[in-house]
């Protein structure tokens, strides 16, 4: 028995923070948690679980038009945002019961309280002050909207849980994943989207025929995506304002009254391709940071990085010995399956003196646009600046869409290392596109070769037999 108060201290009740306390705790560690706002962190309380959970509320527009190809007889409908918000509110509760059960369960003491470094093994936690052989950071990351005049005006990703009405009209600015699956999101539910994206392609970094596709889909759908576009100046839509400056709408920015924080009402917004615009409710999906300040960390002796990041080596450790962080708050990858395999490496290398270093290899991932993005591996961009490649790429009208006249298109690809015949990246733009890339990225990951998914039958009819029935390359490079 150490003379600390407990063997582990974790900062942080996300799924990285919980996974590693259960599993701790399971050893007969002596285990704490500190979260300061509610048990399930982000992907649970405002991330990937409500954010699916409006996909599916999304989709059923476009299910009812396509069932009404199929012969169904069905009205418009309507989409009723309070009831769906108090299903989803409730659904969220019950899962943060089910988080705090588990650690209860598990034997580990919650704090509900921020918890902050005093020292390397002292802790500030609410109003008390604990002691750990070893700490674990995992304390995620928050959104990140630019620094500019009236910026407050906007939302971000985890006001949209929280809305009490859906705006009629909003402008998403951004073109990541967060970016996109809102676009989508509200475009289904009946709000006029209208996307800001300064790159020249959505989706920086994914493979560029994949990109290029699901921006064609978005837009098909009806969203307003201008890409090379970006926000110069925002502000309030003030009548008196207006109407003292004669109802002149190129107002400069300073003339405008500082908006407050809360005022999140409609928003005039000028933009680099020279308009200007009203929108309901803008949104910043500019990116995330990681939650590292305040928490006394550097003052403990731990090394951050560029965006306040905690670095650390293979094995989760931070420049401290006993402290390690893991998730979000590290800036590797930021999935939650990812912070819970960086979770179980800690408890392995910590609890069960079995080093672990966490793989990061060919990690799949599926981006929730419409239609859906599942990817695992290189993209054929990457791939051909490391060796000689070949492209396997089928892009289709799918059955059930051809059938109801949907203009959407399917797309399977394979990037196939020329020398080891290995797949080195396999790409996916299909409805239940992260169903199906869960499935081939298990023969990826594998190392499995070209010839391997030839060697396996077609499920026939089905979208991803065009995986194992591609016999020629469109191109090789
Ligand atoms: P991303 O980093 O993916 O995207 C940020 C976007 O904002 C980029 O398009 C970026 O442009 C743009 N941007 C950044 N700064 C500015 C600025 N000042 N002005 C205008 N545009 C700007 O972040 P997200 O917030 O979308 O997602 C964060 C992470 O969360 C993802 O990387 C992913 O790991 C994870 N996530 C995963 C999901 C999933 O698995 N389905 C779902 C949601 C999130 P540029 O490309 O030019 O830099």
């Amino acid at each position: 028995m150490s003379d600390f108060d407990y063997d582990l201290f974790v900062i942080g009740g996300g799924s990285g923070g919980v996974r590693a306390a259960r599993q701790a705790a399971a050893t007969g560690a002596r285990v704490a948690l500190a979260e300061e706002y509610r048990l399930g962190g982000t992907c649970v309380i405002r991330g990937c679980v409500p954010k699916k959970l409006m996909v599916f509320a999304s989709e059923f527009r476009e299910t009812l038009t396509e069932a009404r190809a199929y012969g169904w007889d069905i009205g418009e409908g309507r989409f009723d945002w309070p009831a769906f918000r108090g299903k989803l509110h409730g659904e969220l509760d019950r899962l943060e019961k089910v988080y705090r059960k588990l650690l209860d369960t598990s034997g580990v003491e919650i704090f509900d309280a921020r918890a902050s470094f005093e020292d390397a093994h002292t802790l500030k936690v609410g109003d008390r002050t604990v002691t750990a052989k070893t700490i674990l950071v995992a304390t995620g990351g928050h959104p990140v909207v630019p620094d500019m005049p009236n910026a407050g005006m906007g939302l971000v990703s985890n006001d949209l849980f929280l809305l009490e009405d859906l705006p009629e009209s909003l402008l998403i600015i951004g073109g990541g994943y967060i970016a996109c699956e809102f676009a989508g999101i509200m475009n289904g539910l009946g709000v006029e989207v209208t996307q800001y994206y300064r790159g020249a392609q959505v989706l920086r970094g994914f493979d560029e025929e994949a990109r290029g596709l699901i921006a064609d889909a978005m837009c098909e759908r009806g969203i307003d995506l201008h890409v090379g576009t970006n926000v110069v100046s925002m502000g309030p839509v003030d009548e008196e304002e207006e109407e003292r400056l004669g109802g002149d709408i190129h107002m400069e920015e300073d003339l405008l009254p500082r908006a407050r924080a809360e005022e999140k009402g409609p928003v005039r917004v000028k933009a680099s391709n020279g308009t200007e615009k009203v929108f309901d409710r803008v949104l910043f999906a500019t990116g995330r940071d990681p939650n590292t300040s305040g928490l006394g960390l550097e003052e403990v002796g731990v090394k951050l990085g560029r965006r306040g990041e905690i670095v650390v080596d293979d094995y989760s450790r931070s420049s401290v010995d006993h402290i390690y962080a893991i998730g979000d708050v590290t800036r590797r990858l930021e999935l939650t399956p990812v912070a819970i395999r960086e979770a179980m490496a800690f408890v392995q290398t910590v609890f069960h003196d079995n080093p672990t270093p966490v793989d990061h290899d060919l990690v799949p991932s599926a981006v929730f646009t419409q239609p859906e993005f599942g990817t695992i591996g290189l993209s054929e961009e990457e791939a051909r600046d490391r060796e000689p490649i070949e492209v396997y790429c089928s892009s289709f009208k799918a059955m059930r869409s051809a059938f109801a006249g949907a203009p959407d298109r399917a797309m399977m690809k394979l990037i196939v290392s020329r020398e080891s015949r290995k797949i080195l990246g396999c790409h996916i733009v299909a409805p239940h596109a992260g169903e199906l890339i869960q499935l081939a990225g298990i023969a990826v990951k594998m190392g499995a070769t070209k010839e391997d998914f030839d060697r396996v039958t077609a499920v026939h009819p089905t979208m991803a037999e065009e995986l194992v029935t591609m016999r020629e390359p469109v191109r090789t490079a």
